[in-house]
């Protein structure tokens, strides 16, 4: 079935969720698509504890802190978020509305589209060996969407960082985990590398300090995962590797979309930021144009003229009133109703 909104925001960075209020206030719906599973892309991934200085009116706020004050804002207009899927493809109908169809095989429609996708979706480092793309889903998972999937099986994970090790205690609960990094110096959290350690003194998990070296499939559902180390290589008959390398972020699929691009980044006008394509707009770190700057702020300002560059598709029939929220009764209605 094909959900229907005014307008899908790819992206559910600061900018893409400031978007759902500056289109909110104009009684524009939406609906946020990110390919991570929680909002808040660069600051909730990548420094959700530092803090930034030049948030208007914020003397400092964190990465993390922001997210959270972005989501609470947006409340009042009720956005429903797809998250933990990409958006692979976007086609026109006949009806100049827009279909954009996600990597979980979700179809949106709505009249206009809003690409605040950053530098690119986040997506997980791989492992660097040939061949082994066939097995992705298979035996090898590069991110946990159904435990129940790994319930009762031998499962190796790798990596050293706070993914590695959460799920190492959380699917030690349900599963035989053997936990492999390069050394027994872990990036995580002090509590989950305590806790780790805990659980392999008492056996219930085993950690090994290696590489990955090779992987073969055994045709009998399971791989033999061989790892090496100073010392020797050591062979491992697992169902699932689940690796942790961190993530790192690709444009993906929207180089595809046939919109005008300056070296992977979306040209757009200065007074509603809409691509070449119209009723595609992008804001946010994803676009560029003469002077661009790519702050949290800059990616607000966008946020607000092309709300205003939306409402003319969404309601071509309609004038658009500019109000301000301190004195319009009707808005603060609407954004005080949770
Ligand atoms: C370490 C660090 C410190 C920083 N400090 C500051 C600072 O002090 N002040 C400041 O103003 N800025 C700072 N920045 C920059 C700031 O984080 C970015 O300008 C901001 O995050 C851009 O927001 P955005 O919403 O445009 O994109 P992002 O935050 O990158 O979010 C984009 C989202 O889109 C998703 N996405 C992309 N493609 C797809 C797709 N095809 N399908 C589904 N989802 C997709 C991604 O997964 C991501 O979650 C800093 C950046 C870093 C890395």
């Amino acid at each position: 079935m094909i959900e229907k909104t005014d307008v899908i925001i790819i992206g559910a960075g600061p900018v893409g969720l400031f978007s759902i209020f500056e289109l909110g206030l104009l009684n524009i719906s939406c609906h946020v698509i990110d390919n991570l599973d929680r909002p808040g892309g660069q600051c909730a991934e990548l420094y959700p504890e530092k803090p930034i200085y030049d948030i208007p009116s914020r003397i400092t706020i964190t990465g993390q802190e922001l997210t959270d004050d972005l989501l609470a804002q947006v409340k009042p207009f009720k956005p429903v978020f797809h998250l933990g899927q990409q958006v692979d493809k976007i086609t026109k109908l006949d009806s100049n509305d827009w279909i954009v169809e996600t990597s979980m095989n979700k179809s949106i429609q709505a009249r206009c589209i809003v690409i605040a996708a950053g530098a690119g979706s986040f997506v997980p480092r791989k492992i660097p060996l040939k061949n082994i793309g066939y097995l992705e889903e298979k035996n090898i998972i590069y991110a946990v969407r159904n435990k129940s999937l790994l319930e009762g099986k031998e499962l190796l994970i790798v990596g050293g960082g706070d993914s590695a090790l959460d799920w190492t205690i959380e699917l030690s609960k349900i599963a035989k985990v053997t936990l492999m990094h390069r050394r027994k110096e872990f990036k995580a959290a002090p509590d989950s590398v305590c806790k780790m350690l805990e659980l392999e003194n008492e056996k219930k998990i085993n950690f090994l300090i290696g590489q990955i070296d090779n992987i073969e499939d055994l045709n009998n559902g399971k791989i033999k995962v061989i790892t090496k180390n100073d010392e020797k290589n050591i062979e491992l008959e697992v169902d699932f590797l689940l690796p942790f390398f961190g993530l790192k972020m690709e444009i993906g699929p929207i180089a595809n979309w046939g919109l005008k691009l300056d070296k992977n980044l979306i040209k757009v006008d200065t007074e509603k930021f809409e691509t070449s394509e119209p009723s595609i707009f992008a804001i946010g770190d994803i676009n560029t144009y003469p002077g661009k700057l790519k702050l949290i702020l800059s990616g607000f300002h966008e946020a607000a003229l092309m709300a205003q560059g939306c409402f003319k598709y969404c309601f071509p029939d309609k004038k658009n009133i500019f109000r301000y929220t301190t004195s319009s009764k009707d808005l603060q209605k609407k954004l005080t109703s949770i």
